[in-house]
């Protein structure tokens, strides 16, 4: 063999062909490996995916390989074959998706040394120092919370460095230098007894471990999802497998590391995320390529974790949005869970109180297995849930007197509120009092958000990031009277700090934890009891146990019910049941209060009973009257141009192929996009469904070959299979 193919992040949708230098001989056991060829004037680090006898090309075009990695480890066979699936799936290019799937740091012309420390362990001094803590010591004591369980990876220390750097120089800790598994300082914590639910759920997919199944879990806010998930991964672990858990957020690793390292402080567990640096996320990423992992814990771009002895796949929350890449490889980390778990010939656990109206009929249909836990774990029991009509009890400042009154009765039991709302910012439009103009982005159709900062107020663009300060006058009819209009995070905060000037009030959103590990003093603060209210954003609807919140108010909510698109009802469900969960988790009840003007909604109907199968199957009806997804399939070509008119007419030329091409596939009209100008690009899609699966794949595959030929300059094209946005 002497022609290496070789894999490339390019925009064409195939492999290169090398030679093999004769020094550096190359067999089928490299193929996965990394290697460095010279690509038109640019150097690049591709990957080895095949080997031949000969090229199509003449020997005198081709060039040789330039070197070759054999220090990391050939990618295993079984992640080619992952990105192959990927590739082919969502019409990408191969090499693109391929390397995609590599850490950042791996496609620098140097390969970065892996980082000198893995992990930090406490050394018996350590230990020692640890119990003599003063209680105000707190991020020493969060250090050594930590730590008490075993080797951290440094990576999940990465709010702590000030206090890890003068423990290192104490001698308190020591780095270790590979992923951890060694003795801990405490017993690991015991298990609960599971629940009847719980003990089904266990049994059922644990007696089919060694094959392919797709698992519903269905179990509503706070009734042990995480239990069953860590027994499925006990079992696992015990059998020598390893196991991938996917969660939504990023915010959330912490916590479940922390929960998996308290019952299993013996397991290597390394997490993946866009948080990490490319330093740890590089050093993690090889933990995973050398075997020295047995827990992987990430967000969706976990999913392609080079994994050799995977026994199991958890998508935890798998009805959340995130999951879906919304650039690049759009791929959905859910959906590519279940096909690698049938690749691997393993269970894939999908867990929801809400599951994706795709998953839930997928489930009736009897392609995944349904298992339930309607009810919560021990004591706790589910939040009862009210409406507040705003058409008679008129919020004034965003707040109702209902809210308001039920927040003071908490305040004076000590307990905590959270009061929801799902718009950071002051307030989201800045409207001219006289002329009824709304300060809208210059590069963006959408309207700028007021935010309050140190200096004063700003105005703020959540697409392309554009900041100004707020004009003096209307630019529409110069009168003097600008308002701000509508409630965001910020106001929220500052009006019911006037209200309640006694209570500690804590605003939780993007802006605010947007420093690394803030959130960790969030989630603190919390626990410890140093907050009373907290206003937020869906940052704080996902997953979180605040065992001491008993009270939940949602405001703003309508919003999602007007919308243009038709998914929004579904999100709104789910993240109203999501944020309704963390009401009462301790052992007092919850109360959750939702000001709306459409109590009558049927949405709003069976979020009070909490009856998220009444909802699916209202939801569902819907659809498929109107012939939306998950009755059909869906691809959509999206554009975005310098002008409207260059947008229109690369998707006029796209549409006629389509109509050449199309069989048993429907192509709609060009339209612009909901959000139809960002940064001063205009933004155009065509959509394109069918019933059948494979018919709209047969399709796609064809008019993406066609479309590469279609004169695109000066505008940027891609298809998004499955998209789940308009
Ligand atoms: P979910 O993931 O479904 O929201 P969790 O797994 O977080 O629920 O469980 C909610 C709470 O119930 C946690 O505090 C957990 O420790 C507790 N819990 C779970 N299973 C049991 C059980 N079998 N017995 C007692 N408590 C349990
Ligand atoms: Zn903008």
């Amino acid at each position: 063999m002497s022609i290496a193919q070789v894999a490339l992040d390019t925009p064409l949708p195939r492999t290169f062909d090398y030679l093999i230098p004769a020094a550096c001989p190359l067999g089928t056991e490299d193929i996965g490996r990394r290697v460095r060829v010279s690509f038109g004037r640019r150097e690049l680090w591709g990957i080895l995916v095949g080997l031949a006898d000969r090229s199509e090309l003449p020997p005198e075009q081709l060039k040789p390989l330039l070197s070759v990695d054999r220090v990391l480890p050939p990618l295993p066979a079984s992640l080619l074959a992952l990105a192959r699936f990927a590739a082919d799936y969502y019409h990408y290019p191969y090499g693109a998706c391929l390397l995609s799937l590599l850490p950042p740091a791996l496609k620098r012309p140097v390969t970065p040394r892996p980082p000198p420390a893995y992990a930090y362990a406490l050394t018996p001094a350590g230990i020692a120092a640890a119990q003599r803590l003063s209680p105000r010591a707190t991020a020493q004591r969060r250090l050594a919370a930590h730590l008490m369980a075993g080797p951290v990876a440094a990576a999940e220390l990465s709010g702590l460095k000030t206090t890890l750097r003068d423990w290192l120089k104490r001698g308190l800790i020591a780095a270790v230098k590979t992923p951890p598994r060694s003795p801990c300082h405490f017993t690991p914590e015991v298990a609960p007894t599971l629940g009847r639910g719980q003990a089904e759920a266990v049994g059922a997919i644990l007696a089919k471990t060694d094959h392919f199944a797709a698992w519903l879990l269905f179990g509503v806010t706070g009734s042990g999802k995480t239990e069953v998930y860590l027994r499925l991964i006990e079992a696992v672990l015990g059998r020598g497998r390893q196991a991938l858990v996917l969660v939504p957020e990023i915010h959330l690793t912490p916590q479940l590391t922390e929960r998996f390292r308290r019952r299993y402080p013996a397991a290597r567990l390394v997490s993946l995320h866009s948080g990490l640096s490319d330093g740890e996320r590089y050093a993690n990423w090889l933990a995973c390529l050398n075997g020295g992992a047995d827990i992987v814990l990430g967000t969706r771009l976990a999913v392609f974790a080079p994994l050799q002895r995977l026994g199991l796949i958890v998508v935890d929350e798998e009805h959340d949005p995130s999951y879906k890449q919304m650039e690049g490889l759009r791929y959905s980390a859910r959906d590519v869970a279940v096909w690698r778990a049938r690749q691997a010939g393993v269970p894939v656990v999908l867990g929801s109180a809400t599951p994706a109206l795709e998953t839930w009929l997928n489930a009736q249909q009897g392609r995944y297995r349904r298992l339930d836990l309607p009810e919560r774990a021990g004591a706790a029991a589910l939040p009862e849930i009210r409406l507040v009509d705003t058409r008679t009890d008129r919020p004034r400042q965003g707040l109702s007197a209902a809210l308001l009154a039920a927040l003071e009765e908490n305040l004076s039991r000590g307990a905590q509120s959270l009061v929801f709302i799902n718009r950071r910012g002051y307030a989201p439009t800045l409207l001219c009092n006289a002329c009824g103009h709304v300060t809208t982005c210059p590069r963006c159709a959408a309207h700028l958000v007021l935010h309050r900062q140190k200096g004063g107020f700003r105005l703020q663009c959540h697409h392309c990031g554009l900041t100004r300060p707020p004009p003096p006058s209307c630019p529409e009819c110069g009168a003097l009277d600008l308002r701000a209009s509508g409630q965001g995070t910020q106001r929220l905060e500052e009006t019911l700090a006037e209200r309640f000037p006694e209570a500690r009030i804590l605003r939780v959103d993007r802006d605010s934890v947007a420093r690394k590990g803030r959130f960790a003093a969030v989630r603190d603060a919390v626990h410890e009891g140093e907050v009373d209210i907290l206003v937020g954003t869906q940052i704080l609807a996902k997953g979180h146990d605040f065992p001491r919140l008993t009270l939940v108010g949602v405001v703003g909510a309508d919003g999602a019910l007007l919308s243009a698109d038709y998914r929004a009802g579904e999100r709104l469900f789910a993240q109203l049941m999501q944020v309704a969960g963390r009401a009462g988790r301790g052992g007092d009840p919850g109360r959750v209060l939702v000001q709306t003007a459409y109590p009558h909604h049927p949405l709003y109907q069976a979020l009070v009973r909490h009856d998220y199968p009444a909802y699916a199957a209202q939801a569902l009806a819907e659809r498929r009257a109107a012939e939306f997804p998950p009755y059909v399939r869906q691809a959509m070509l999206r554009v975005d141009a310098r002008s409207d008119e260059a947008a229109q007419a690369f998707l006029e030329a796209a549409r006629a192929l389509a109509l050449e091409l199309a069989q048993g596939v429907t192509v709609f009209d060009p339209a612009p996009a909901l959000l139809a100008r960002v940064a001063n690009r205009s933004r155009w899609q065509l959509l394109t469904q069918s019933r059948s699966r494979s018919r709209l794949q047969a399709f796609l595959a064809a008019w993406v070959q066609r479309l590469r030929d279609l004169p695109a300059s000066g505008l940027n094209w891609i298809l998004d299979v499955d998209p789940l946005e308009f």
